[in-house]
């Protein structure tokens, strides 16, 4: 690790964007950690304007549910973007493919949202890229909006004004959005609904609001046996349908949402329910297919989960499977994040992997093997899937395939000593976060044999890592 300005250091790399890397930076004396985005505009000559419009709008900000932005150096090949550190990761990571996370969970993030979202709009700003992707978790579970890329002012001086670029993500975009002109307020909401149902179900509803999708002219159609609609109890529903309106105009607004007795309902951790909707104990109850038939027959973009028919799967109440969980990690100490070493220096001292800081993800996990064996193994899974696979100097290996919406998904897996166990260690690169999480169920699936359910205590393994400032 090396120096970044006096009395920071680099640490680790915490993501990717679409122009360059998001790392760690950390004050040695005081332990604050901050994330540096690095936009390389060598490789991105057209990226200097997008910073500066970026950085116009976000530094305009400041709200607890949005990234607090703290300053920019340029640099004539790099401009820095300093940024609040999120310790907890990305929203997705929070999200179980094809199941979605218990509904009091999903009403805390989705509150949070709302939140952040009506702060954006009483300053005139659409966001117009609000997905999982880009909300991140604090170390306290807090969502935080971030990556202002795509945001643009839409009112000023009480002036608003119609948007006319198609931008954002496909399965996230509002049908007008794709029809432009658009009014951005309702577009932003519409955003909102679909990641409500990404977080209640686990799976996106369409590939994208158009005619020649046939899972969005079903919903347009209100054919709502088939999933994800089918796994939302009618709270739920009640309140996707009124978000995914396909008209702006009649759309719910931010205040009818708020309004709306799901976010007003009282959830609990245990998924007990005061107030309406309730039977079986008070717990919400998903909906199934009506006439109890395969509801993975009608969904077109969804693998089932290995092992587990998804009718049975969707019929389940997600609060009656404790401890129901592919991706979530066994122990706590999987969710350790640390410093890549080189597959063939295992040895490599306690020492040498100064600052390293707690960071909640899911997509990892400790291995019975040593470190060389387990990459040879996890290389000949990855092949035999189909990936292409590329390994760095420093033994990362990236892996990159099309989704199913033939969309490139690239991610890393980073095989990590920890004193003598070895963590493996998933990252996103690009691509949609909740198709990553479900390539990595199946890879961890694939691999169950040699993924270690033994415990370390995780307190020591903080201390021979030398964690300057802990988050947790
Ligand atoms: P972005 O360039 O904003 O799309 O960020 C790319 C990735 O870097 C994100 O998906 C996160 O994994 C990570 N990242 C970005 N900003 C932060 C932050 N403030 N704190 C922690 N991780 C971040």
């Amino acid at each position: 690790m090396s120096d970044f300005v006096e009395g920071w250091t680099l640490g680790h790399t915490l993501g990717e964007g679409a122009y360059g890397e998001v790392k760690l930076v950390i004050n040695r004396a005081s332990g604050e950690a901050v994330a540096m985005k690095m936009i390389d505009l060598e490789k991105h000559p057209d990226a200097r304007q997008n910073v500066r419009k970026e950085t116009t709008i976000h530094r305009m900000l400041s709200n607890p549910h949005i990234i607090h932005y703290f300053g920019q150096r340029s640099e004539p090949a790099m401009e820095y973007i300093f940024l609040e550190y999120a310790a907890g990761g990305e929203l997705f990571d929070r999200i179980e493919p094809d199941i979605g996370m218990p509904i009091w969970e999903a009403q805390k993030y989705f509150k949070q949202l709302i939140s952040a979202v009506e702060y954006l709009h009483s300053r005139g700003v659409a966001h117009r890229d609000l997905k999982p992707e880009n909300l991140l978790l604090d170390d306290n579970d807090n969502l935080k909006v971030t990556d202002f890329g795509m945001a643009t002012v839409y009112r000023l001086n009480g002036r608003e004004r119609c948007l006319d670029k198609r931008c954002g993500t496909l399965p996230y975009m509002a049908p007008e959005v794709l029809d432009r002109p658009y009014h951005a307020e309702p577009a932003d909401i519409w955003s909102c609904g679909i990641i409500l149902v990404a977080m209640l179900a686990g799976e996106l509803p369409w590939d994208q609001p158009l005619a020649e999708c046939p899972e969005y002219i079903a919903w347009k159609e209100g054919k709502l046996t088939l999933t994800p609609w089918s796994k939302l109890d009618n709270t739920s529903l009640s309140l996707a349908k009124k978000v995914l309106n396909h008209l702006p105009s009649t759309r719910f607004t931010l205040k009818q949402i708020k309004e709306h007795h799901w976010m007003l309902a009282k959830y609990h951790e245990d998924g007990k329910l005061v107030g309406s909707d309730v039977v079986d104990g008070n717990v919400p109850k998903r909906r199934c297919s009506a006439n109890g038939n395969d509801v993975s027959r009608f969904c077109l973009s969804q693998p089932e989960m290995p092992g587990i028919e998804i009718n049975k799967m969707d019929c389940m109440n997600f609060e009656q499977r404790p401890g129901f969980s592919f991706s979530q990690p066994t122990d706590v100490e999987d969710l350790l994040l640390c410093t890549p070493l080189q597959t063939t220096q295992h040895t490599q001292s306690a020492s040498q992997n100064t600052f390293q800081k707690l960071a909640r993800r899911m997509t990892r996990f400790f291995v019975k093997m040593d470190g060389d064996n387990f990459a040879k193994k996890l290389l000949s899974v990855l092949e035999n899937e189909g990936y292409t696979c590329r390994v760095s100097e420093v033994g990362v290996i990236t892996v990159a395939t099309v989704d199913r919406r033939k969309m490139p998904l690239v991610f890393k897996a980073n095989i990590v000593d920890m004193d003598g166990k070895i963590l493996v260690d998933f990252r996103l690169s690009k691509g949609c976060g909740i198709e990553f999480k479900r390539r990595f169920v199946k890879i961890k699936t694939d691999l169950g044999d040699f993924v270690s359910k033994s415990t370390v205590s995780w307190p020591i393994a903080i201390a021979n890592h030398d964690i300057v400032s802990q988050s947790c």
